[in-house]
């Protein structure tokens, strides 16, 4: 299993490895990348079940890269050049005992599928974003070909297989600027995905569900490879969470009145948006708990791989005395907080998120309404759709623009006891009962899964099953 860096794929990979173990009987070993690499992606792989290993692609230079080389470019530039390891490694996986059953790919790591191919092995991706997002994907190169403005400026809404219609600015964000070099790496990408055998996809069958349904369709006609809707997989990270001093202080508070503001691993805002939001947060007058990262005024995923050497300490950006003036009513968590176990938590009535999927996917898991910021990548997107299925109320659908404090303090009471919100809450109940219902066995997930798996167990190529591997 290749996961790509960042603590949204690994977590989401060592689940599904634990489940794979767990339930089907498999072995796993875990591929990460050197390059790029992360504490809080340790964290995700410290506690893996037995039966599931890691190891990592040796390093690669990327020093020839442009100091502000887009954070996909690192990664896609990382994929390509450690390919041949990987070869050697699935080789040698090849000439041991157990051999290789299947290869799973990260959904930003689809090249490695031709070296699955050339060695006969059967690969999927594994895909940790929507359907709608791999809708869009799979359709973007014949976007590409037949259009020649930016994406945002297309004067029409663009609609994907299954999807809702998307304005050419709520797709992804490598795909908005023709002349950078993220953009044909990213066409290349999508084309990549055609050489797997099918798409494992973590996401929830019931929101999704006219996506499956079209793609499922493309598939019969063998247009696209088969996609599986395997989740959402609820998982925490640490053990030390309960303990973390955030947990406490929500104990302390009424139930349903605290609103979570997160923006992922890696989101941050400028430090003019910083300031914002956090007199709007203070304008409210609702209690919040808000993890908060470093400003950054030269992109939305500055941390993505987490704090790297900053010794700054993000609470000191926050407005002069804004700390002591909300000290009744909020919490600032600097870095990063146990989200799972604070969406869980029975005090946490919303969540102003960057609409990550695995953030998406926790809030639904969790039954948790939602006040969509989308920042990057395909956040935009994400939103769309959690403002759709009626989960989410959305705070700017417009790009590049500071949020203004007056409005961040209108939608966070609208969110937290106004009549919208009272709405979402109550679709947020509705879907967090299908998402519970998905993974027991026999539920619409749990089955996709074994259906997938029996596959794997009958190809003829399975060594490591014919061995009782
Ligand atoms: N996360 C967390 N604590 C934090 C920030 C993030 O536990 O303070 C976890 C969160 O629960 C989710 C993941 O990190 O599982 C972020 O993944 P997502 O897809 O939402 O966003 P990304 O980080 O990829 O932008």
């Amino acid at each position: 299993m290749l996961t790509s860096p960042g603590v949204g794929h690994v977590a989401p990979v060592a689940e599904l490895a634990r489940r794979l173990a767990a339930h089907h009987g498999f072995t796993s070993t875990i591929v990460t990348y050197t390059n790029l690499s992360s504490p809080t992606n340790s964290s995700a792989l410290a506690t893996l079940p037995p039966g599931v290993s890691t190891t990592a692609l040796p390093e690669v230079p990327i020093d020839d890269l442009p100091a502000d080389a887009h954070i996909v470019t690192r990664i896609l530039i990382v994929v390509q050049r450690t390919l041949p390891h990987l070869r050697a490694l699935l080789r040698s996986l090849l000439d041991s005992p157990a051999g290789i059953t299947v290869f799973l790919t990260d959904m930003l790591c689809p090249a490695a599928l031709a070296v699955a191919q050339d060695l006969g092995v059967p690969r999927y991706v594994f895909y940790t974003s929507s359907l709608m997002a791999l809708s869009s994907m799979l359709g973007a190169p014949e976007l590409v070909r037949t259009t020649t403005c930016e994406f945002r400026d297309l004067p029409e809404p663009v609609i994907f297989p299954g999807c809702l219609p998307l304005h050419g600015a709520d797709l992804v964000e490598p795909l908005q600027d023709r002349a950078d070099p993220v953009y044909d790496l990213l066409v290349d990408l999508c084309l990549d995905y055609l050489r797997g055998d099918g798409f494992i996809v973590h996401t929830l069958n019931a929101m999704e569900h006219e996506t499956l349904e079209a793609l499922k369709d493309l598939s019969d006609k063998g247009v696209y490879p088969p996609a599986y809707a395997v989740g959402p997989f609820l998982r925490s990270y640490s053990d030390k969470s309960a303990e973390h001093n955030c947990m406490q202080w929500l104990d302390g508070q009424p139930d349903e009145s605290v609103l979570y503001v997160c923006f992922g691993s890696g989101g941050t805002l400028s430090s003019t948006q910083t300031a914002e939001l956090a007199a709007g947060l203070e304008a409210s007058g609702q209690r919040f708990l808000w993890v908060v990262r470093l400003p950054s005024d030269k992109d939305s995923c500055g941390s993505y791989f987490g704090p790297g050497d900053h010794v700054d300490d993000p609470l000191s950006y926050l407005p002069e005395g804004f700390t002591e003036r909300t000290r009744g009513t909020g919490l600032v968590v600097p870095q990063w907080a146990p989200q799972v176990e604070i969406l869980g938590h029975r005090a946490v009535g919303g969540f102003l998120s960057h609409c990550g999927w695995n953030s998406s996917l926790e809030t639904v898991s969790s039954g948790v309404p939602v006040l969509a910021w989308p920042l990057f990548a395909e956040q935009r997107m994400n939103a769309v759709k959690l403002e759709h299925v009626g989960l989410a109320l959305r705070v700017s659908a417009r790009v590049d623009r500071v949020v203004p404090r007056e409005e961040v303090a209108a939608v966070t009471r609208e969110l937290m006891v106004g009549e919208k919100g009272a709405m979402a809450r109550k679709k947020a109940r509705q879907l967090q009962a299908e998402a519970s219902k998905a993974s027991v066995p026999g539920g619409p997930a749990h089955q996709a899964l074994a259906a997938v798996v029996d596959m794997w167990k009958c190809a003829p190529s399975s060594p490591a099953v014919a061995a009782g591997g």
